[in-house]
């Protein structure tokens, strides 16, 4: 079957990403707003970050072995060149000397990496010129395949990576900005997407969104940990999320986590043939990641294994009570929870995770901690210390839209209805007049039929219809209607604007 008309293709979002469409996006900006005013009350300003950075500082800072860096980044090579056109006859010896010459110039980047590709490169051509000098055929062909292979391998540019979290960023920019040198401790927000190739499901995407916070600085007060922690209650008491539960933690340092972990992974040895793949490999990588473990048969297992509080030493010990105690002193409920861990070394002491209901399993709306190492693993001063956490957004959003606290006011105030050319005019001035005092007016483009045009206000549930025609005109008044009741009037323009302001009240 043949079909003259071919429709365009159409496209959709890729998998794992999403739009966010109004009236939902009213909420968000609800979210993001209230998230704005009440850190500035806690005296946090907005860092704006770029959404790449390269991707040597996630894998510093997140870690190597972890699931976001192992698998779950979008890394690309930000090419400035790339390879020298090869022509319609490549002779190997003077490709070679081209890509050479493409590194000197720095058309291909001179890093380590590369130069090793590049030793292996003239390897395989010496072997190659040999083998051919002795007319060995497939010798030759075999080392010209490792020398076409070994090519391949170039890094042709910086790695770059989309960001898959932002607390390596904003300390990025702390050292870059000498923020060190500020008075009392640096606090900064940010929101924005962040991006990891998970598999998608309710509660989790590729392209998420976050609100975070961090404290850099030279103290790790408890009450910086306290206060925190009080800022995002009081956010999440702002939006009215019901049901939100506070976990805390404490890990610890590097004085007494290493013999922790050393301990537990030596008890998990004792039980490795009960664990499923996954711990299992973690008893080598990060055998603080098992107690992360949902798996339902490894429950009883992990429940029996030593616990990190049994373990800290005494300056830790302390530093964790004193968050309570401050905790307390904030009138913060919390709930603790052993398990909860950061798997990753620079994070010592505090952490904490807050759940929140109707989100099935994917429940954490925020996940925190504190990292005093990462200033000093970054390049920074070994003396800032930091602390964090950052919000899921679409998970905040879920759950207030589940909570029934995703309604969102707003919507049309006047629907300005106009009929006849000399009316048009007068309704583009009262229209801006009316926009100038805050209302939210629909002018229609084009002269419709009353009965049309009023059918539209209804069906844009607008509040009120506002009537301009000859006979308002004529009399310098509007009729308005309110579409709730059908009741109507006619006011002149003063009295329509505190009629409004009355209803709007
Ligand atoms: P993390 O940076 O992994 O500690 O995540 C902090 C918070 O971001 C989590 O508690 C989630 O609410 C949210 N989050 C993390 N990954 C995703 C994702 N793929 N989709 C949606 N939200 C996420």
């Amino acid at each position: 079957m043949t079909s003259t008309h071919h429709k365009a293709k159409q496209f959709q979002a890729i998998k794992g990403v999403r739009d966010i469409l109004p009236p939902e996006s009213v909420l968000w900006n609800r979210v993001e707003q209230t998230a704005r005013e009440v850190f500035g009350t806690f005296g946090f300003a907005e860092i704006r970050l770029p959404i790449f950075e390269q991707t040597e500082l996630f894998a510093r800072s997140v870690g190597q072995e972890t699931d976001i860096v192992s698998k779950e980044m979008y890394s690309f090579d930000d090419k400035p060149g790339g390879m020298p056109d090869p022509g319609p006859f490549v002779i190997p010896e003077d490709y070679t000397v081209a890509v050479e010459h493409a590194m000197k110039t720095g058309q291909i980047p001179l890093n380590p990496s590369n130069q090793s590709i590049m030793a292996s490169v003239r390897e395989n051509l010496k072997m190659l010129r040999k083998a051919s000098d002795l007319s060995r055929t497939q010798e030759a062909e075999q080392a010209y395949m490792r020398w076409f292979v070994a090519l391949q391998h170039l890094e042709l540019g910086e790695s770059i990576t989309l960001r898959p979290e932002a607390t390596a960023s904003v300390v990025r920019a702390y050292i870059e900005h000498g923020m060190q040198t500020l008075p009392g401790n640096v606090k900064l927000y940010y929101l924005g997407p962040m991006f990891r190739r998970e598999r998608p499901q309710k509660g989790r995407y590729r392209q998420f969104y976050q609100i975070g916070a961090e404290v850099l600085g030279s103290s790790d007060a408890p009450g910086i940990d306290a206060e925190v922690i009080e800022m995002l209650m009081r956010l999440f008491e702002r939006l009215k999320l019901k049901g939100a539960v506070l976990h805390i933690n404490s890990i610890g340092d590097k004085n007494c986590r290493p013999a922790y972990v050393e301990k537990l992974r030596a008890e998990l040895q004792k039980v490795r043939e009960q664990l499923g793949p996954d711990s299992q490999r973690r008893i080598e990588t990060n055998p603080l990641r098992v107690l992360d473990s949902k798996l339902e048969s490894e429950q009883d297992i992990i429940h029996k294994l030593p616990r990190i509080a049994d373990h800290l030493c005494e300056s830790c010990r302390e530093h964790y009570a004193e968050v309570k105690k401050q905790l307390g002193l904030r009138g913060i409920k919390y709930e603790e929870n052993w398990r909860l861990v950061r798997g990753l070394d620079y994070y010592m002491r505090t952490t904490f995770e807050i759940t929140a209901p109707g989100l099935g399993s994917q429940n954490a709306v925020c996940g925190g901690g504190r990292y005093d190492g990462l200033v000093e693993l970054l390049g920074g001063p070994a003396t800032t210390k930091g602390i964090g956490f950052a919000i899921g957004t679409d998970r905040l959003v879920l759950s207030l839209q589940g909570e029934g606290e995703g309604e969102v006011q707003g919507g049309l105030d006047v629907y300005l209805a106009w009929f006849g050319a000399a009316a048009h005019s007068a309704a583009i001035g009262l229209a801006r007049r009316l926009r100038d005092a805050g209302f939210v007016v629909e002018l229609p483009a084009v002269e419709m039929k009353f009965g049309k045009s009023l059918g539209l206000a209804d069906r844009l549930k607008a509040r009120h219809a506002v009537i301009v025609g000859d006979d308002e005109l004529a009399a310098g008044v509007v009729t308005v209607k309110r579409l709730s009741d059908g009741s109507q009037q006619k006011l002149g323009e003063q009295e329509l604007f505190s009629y409004l302001r009355a209803g709007n009240a």
